[in-house]
């Protein structure tokens, strides 16, 4: 071993207590899926870690009818301060098991340990205590007096950030009252199916959350399901679109939260060494597979040559391999299917012209890897500029001023969200109210907080998750004459008369 080279540090896997086989989790009991189960892989070392039921649109229609049950007879019913008092219980939970649930997160996702240990779990626990201080105080969430909860919410989650992706979805939808269908993805399942034990010890009513695993027709089966009222998806454009075709023509409500193609604008005012970090937490973050990813880099052409130097010398010093090791920077890519993707856009660049630099890491033998990797001469056509990669991979385009900047950072059929570098607070504003991106980062970048609300324009979707906002797609106001008995019986009940 080397001068100043790192030991192996892995993060223990003796706190799992994993079960071989998983089933469904519906009406508060584990129960054998009638699909065909299917297996979760490590995707660091591709070795097994557990079997999975997958649930038919048989056992989809078992959860729905579950979670119909528990919303009609329990939880509609139970006060907001009641249903408050489970969620903060589920939020202590997560944190009790915190360590726990980062390991199994990291083991089947691939992502660093000490992020899914320091940013994913904590933040689910911050859903969960957050929208659990919400739950008796929907009158005041400015949806009217009185707003009611939808009924039964179909959730499908991506495999990018499993657990947080499912806390965004679960936390408001029981806050608000309504009970809940919630499809993992099919290579992420572990840390769903440990929530679900998490809920089991909360003593959460049979029914309100249903965990049904398994692969896109499950999804489809719940999202088709004719006694959903609510169908909430985070995943990818192309299956966004099938859903909102799906659910077109029914009373069901929808929120789409899909994929982005950021730009993170850096002008020549910026804190170099700041701006240099922040690209960097941008774009190789949980190894890229981030929707909000920093994934365009915009930078004015006369700190071009700096810039791109130091990002080579900084992801030089970017540590990949074991995801279970607390030193490293850059994990697995979660799915062969996901590094054929990422190696075929990669591959599109170069023949398209862009010029392609890769850190130098040693890749493992097994597994699924991909080294960082930065595109120079990028060219807004090529499709590196276009598509969304989802992967470790920087494409670096320069622009001369603050409108050339705002077009191109415009330029693309997404709009999640974008970051902006500069030392002059007037610009971050000018700049930042002229960008089409539901969210903005001045001088910081993939900031995640549970009050703020979070959700795309054009192509990157539809709602608002998170804050005030996120509670809207899960409400629906009270009728006039709903709300005035409301106002009157709480006035008679405080002895004052009309
Ligand atoms: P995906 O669309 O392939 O899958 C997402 C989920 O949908 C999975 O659970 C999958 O099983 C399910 N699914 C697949 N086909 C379905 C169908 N026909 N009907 C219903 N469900 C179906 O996406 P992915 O590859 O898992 O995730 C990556 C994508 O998610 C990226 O595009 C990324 O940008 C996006 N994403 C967006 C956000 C956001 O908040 N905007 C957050 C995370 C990920």
């Amino acid at each position: 071993m080397g001068f100043l080279e790192y030991a192996p540090a892995p993060e223990s896997r003796a706190v799992l207590r994993l079960r071989d086989e998983y089933g469904l989790f519906i009406d508060g009991e584990f129960r054998p899926g009638s699909g065909e189960s299917f297996t979760t892989i490590s995707p660091a070392d591709e070795s097994h870690i557990a079997t999975i039921a997958s649930a038919s649109a048989a056992d989809v229609d078992v959860a729905v009818a579950a979670a119909r049950r528990a919303f009609e007879k329990t939880w509609s019913r139970m006060s907001g301060r009641d249903r408050g008092k489970y969620l903060f219980r589920i939020a202590r939970l997560v944190q009790e098991r915190a360590r726990e649930l980062a390991v199994a997160e990291s083991l089947d996702n691939g992502k660093p340990i000490k992020e899914s240990r320091d940013v994913d779990v904590p933040l689910v626990a911050a859903w969960f205590f957050y929208y659990a201080g919400w739950a008796d105080k929907l009158d005041y969430a400015g949806l009217g007096a009185a707003p009611r909860p939808l009924g039964v919410a179909g959730q499908v989650i991506p495999w990018n950030f499993p657990l947080l992706m499912l806390a965004w979805k679960i936390a408001p939808a029981l806050a608000a009252g309504n009970t809940v269908v919630i499809k993992p993805a099919e290579t992420t399942p572990l840390s769903a199916l440990i929530f679900a034990e998490i809920l089991q010890q909360a003593d959460l009513p049979p029914g309100v959350v249903n965990i049904v695993t398994g692969a896109g027709s499950t999804g489809a089966a719940i999202v088709r399901h004719p006694d959903v009222d609510k169908v909430a998806f985070t995943g990818s454009t192309a299956v966004g679109r099938e859903i909102a075709k799906a659910v077109a023509g029914t009373e069901k409500k929808l929120t789409l939260e899909l994929g982005g193609k950021a730009a993170n604008i850096v002008f020549d005012d910026a804190p170099i060494d700041q701006a240099v970090e922040g690209i960097v937490n941008g774009i190789f973050f949980n190894q890229g597979h981030v929707c909000c990813a920093g994934s365009r880099l915009l930078v004015q052409e006369s700190i071009h040559d700096e810039v791109v130097d130091r990002l080579k010398q900084r992801l030089s010093t970017l540590r990949l391999g074991d995801p279970l090791d607390k030193n490293t920077d850059i994990g697995a890519i979660n799915s062969r299917e996901q590094l054929d993707r990422i190696r075929e856009l990669s591959r599109i660049g170069e023949e398209e012209g862009a010029e392609r630099w890769s850190a130098d890491c040693v890749i493992p033998d097994n597994g699924f890897w991909f080294a960082p990797t930065i595109f120079t001469n990028v060219q807004a056509s090529h499709r590196i500029a276009r598509d969304e990669i989802f992967g470790p991979v920087l494409s670096v385009l320069t622009f001369r001023t603050p409108g050339e900047a705002i077009e191109k950072a415009n330029n693309t059929p997404y709009g999640l969200s974008a970051g902006i570098w500069s030392d002059k607070g007037s610009r971050i504003l000018a700049v930042a109210d002229r960008l089409r991106a539901g969210v903005v980062w001045a001088n910081t970048f993939n900031r995640f907080d549970p009050s703020s609300p979070f959700g795309g324009y054009k192509e990157s979707g539809y709602g608002r998750e998170g804050g005030r906002h996120g509670l809207a797609a899960y409400l629906k106001s009270a009728s006039a004459g709903e709300s005035a008995r409301r106002v009157e019986a709480g006035r008679a009940k405080k002895g004052i008369l009309s």
